[in-house]
């Protein structure tokens, strides 16, 4: 396939909505609309205990609240890393010494190129949480075997944190 138009319909301050074109061998023609997206990092936290950090908030698209890893939008082309640190200490007040990048995938390929990156985060110090205005933040330490009890009686629903809490669980943690 060969894109040959992407025009910009909506830009918004955190993604834009374009309308992509893409024409095949066979003449065939893929036309859709697509949310560029910045990329995000998603962060598996663990304490001493080996406890994972989830938080509860309050998702507009889902008209509801849901558990979820703490996890966010890059900042105008900040560094991968330096996002997920941010994000941590924004949405649950802790920062880590300890980092180790686990996987990347695509959330929603079917509309959005948004790339995710999943990171381990352990060796933690409190600290105050400074969530965006808008963000109701309610983060809560939960056990290992808790957490996958809750991804398979569909208590746990968000794709980022079934697919990186059981890449861990299936692969391991990196050292
Ligand atoms: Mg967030």
């Amino acid at each position: 396939m060969k894109v040959t138009s992407s025009a910009v319909l909506l830009h918004d301050s955190a993604f834009d909505v374009t309308l992509d074109r893409a024409v095949g061998p066979a003449g065939r023609v893929i036309e859709k609309h697509v949310l560029k997206h910045p990329g995000a990092v998603v962060v598996l936290a663990r304490n001493a205990a080996s406890e994972v950090l989830l938080i509860r908030q309050y998702r507009l698209p889902l008209r509801k609240v849901i558990w979820e890893l703490p996890a966010g939008k890059i900042d105008r082309k900040e560094p991968r890393l330096k996002t997920a640190k941010r994000e941590l200490a924004e949405e649950t007040g802790y920062q880590a010494r300890h980092w180790r990048k686990l996987l990347e995938f695509h959330p929603a390929p079917g509309f959005c190129d948004e790339r995710m990156t999943a990171y381990t985060a352990a060796d933690l110090t409190a600290g105050e949480a400074k969530p965006e205005p808008y963000e109701v933040i309610r983060p809560r330490w939960f056990g290992w075997d808790e957490v996958l009890e809750m991804i398979r009686r569909g208590r746990i629903h968000d794709a980022k944190t079934i697919a990186t809490v059981l890449f861990v669980e299936r692969f391991g943690q990196p050292a």
